[in-house]
């Protein structure tokens, strides 16, 4: 099989789909690899690591000329500019990475005439079987890692409680809405650094990871079985809900030096669940990291993309964290990457069979068969 990595377009992306080391395991089983020029170099991996692991390294017109699969970070709507502009360069090609699934219904015509086959990083199961392939996952721990450091960072204090000639320092207050990969990822990190650490999710079963990495659960009395669905999701609850979260939460937000938020559904805006109110009431100089400013937000005031400043507090609009460790994000991606081509190439051909793969694919020649994504866009 001809596989093709591209540099990636979509700005201020740093990560690569394949890092030289899986290129070389690829290799080791019979494939070509075409890497376009400068493709890993923003993640740390340069053109001569490609050329040592038996790829060719070529420009982007030869990659997309004679590429049969190409492996992305991002492509589709998740790159839908980029998409667009060189979409007849992937007619008949099979496509894998970050597709953003849920929001492809004004390419569906596109893609048909373009007879695309497709797998989408984020229609893949979470079960046992597909960790290895599980792209969200990975790619979640690094923004939770992330998103303390750059919390800490900004925060005029220090994590620890530290007992001093020169006086006690109290330890910093993190406060995580929001306990899935990525939550528990910064509980982990602010645990590390030294804070007193909270956290909170609507699914009752996150309390034992939570308490698991030595952060306090914060009961509202409002967590229940019925917020997650079968996937391990949570699910949209109603605005009545959410008012009655944001007024527990009041308290232990404006108790708190640096916020979290990680609270998303999937395919539907953010819940809001810090107001503007919330934010007034918090301490001078505390920071709110808001990791699902790419889905609106959880908090009101956010802005994606920038960090701005209210009545004393700095927030974060976070976007894209995983790119901005891109070496050991990369090198997480590429092992997803590698195990999913491990179950989808057989003898030179794409199958379908595995039952990972078939949960995955979201268009196959053009046609729309991911059930899930049909049934969240309404068509038949
Ligand atoms: P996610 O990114 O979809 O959401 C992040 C967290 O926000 C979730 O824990 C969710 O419950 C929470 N949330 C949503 N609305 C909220 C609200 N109003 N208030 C507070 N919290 C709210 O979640 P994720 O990180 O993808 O994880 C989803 C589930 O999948 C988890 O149960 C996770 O353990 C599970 N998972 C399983 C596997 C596997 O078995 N292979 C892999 C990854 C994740």
């Amino acid at each position: 099989m001809l596989l093709g990595v591209l540099k990636e377009r979509y700005p201020n992306e740093k990560r690569v789909a394949l890092v030289p080391a899986d290129v070389e395991r690829l290799k080791k089983k019979g494939h070509e690899v075409l890497v376009e020029k400068g493709a890993g170099e923003r993640a740390g991996f340069p053109d001569e690591e490609y050329e040592r692991a038996g790829a060719e390294v070529t420009s982007r017109e030869e990659v997309l000329k004679r590429s049969e699969l190409i492996v992305s970070v991002r492509n589709l709507s998740a790159d839908r500019e980029n998409f667009l502009k060189e979409a007849k360069a992937y007619e008949g090609k099979t496509l894998i990475g970050f597709l953003d699934p849920f929001g492809v219904r004004d390419l569906l015509p596109k893609v048909k005439e373009l007879r695309i086959t497709a797998f989408a990083v984020e229609l893949v199961p979470r079960t046992t079987k597909a960790q290895s392939v599980d792209a969200l996952s990975s790619q979640a721990t690094v923004a939770g890692y992330k998103a303390v450091l750059i919390g800490a960072d900004l925060l005029p204090k220090m994590f620890p409680m530290l007992m001093t000639a020169a006086g006690t320092v109290l330890p910093a207050n993190v406060f995580v809405i929001g306990a899935g990969v990525a939550g528990l990822q910064a509980i982990a990190t602010a645990k590390r650094l030294g804070a007193v650490v909270y956290a909170y999710d609507i699914r009752p079963a996150v309390k034992e990871q939570v308490e698991s990495l030595g952060a306090k659960f914060v009961s509202l009395g409002l967590e229940t079985e019925e917020a997650e669905d079968k996937g391990g999701y949570a699910k949209a609850m109603d605005e009545e809900f959410y008012k009655r979260q944001r007024e527990l939460m009041k308290d232990q937000v404006s108790k708190s030096d640096l916020v979290i938020c990680t609270a998303v559904v999937p395919g539907k805006k953010a819940p809001l669940l810090i107001t503007e109110d919330m934010v007034r009431g918090m301490k001078r100089g505390s920071v709110i990291v808001d990791l699902a400013a790419e889905r609106g937000g959880n908090c009101e005031l956010t802005e994606p993309g920038k960090v701005v400043e209210r009545y004393g507090v700095k927030i974060v609009g976070a976007l894209n964290l995983p790119s901005e460790v891109p070496y050991d994000a990369s090198l997480m991606y590429s092992k997803n990457m590698l195990n999913f081509l491990n179950l989808i190439l057989k003898d030179g051909r794409i199958s379908t069979e595995d039952d990972i793969a078939k949960e995955t694919l979201l268009f196959r020649e053009g046609e729309l068969v991911s059930e899930r994504i049909k049934e969240f866009l309404e068509v038949g």
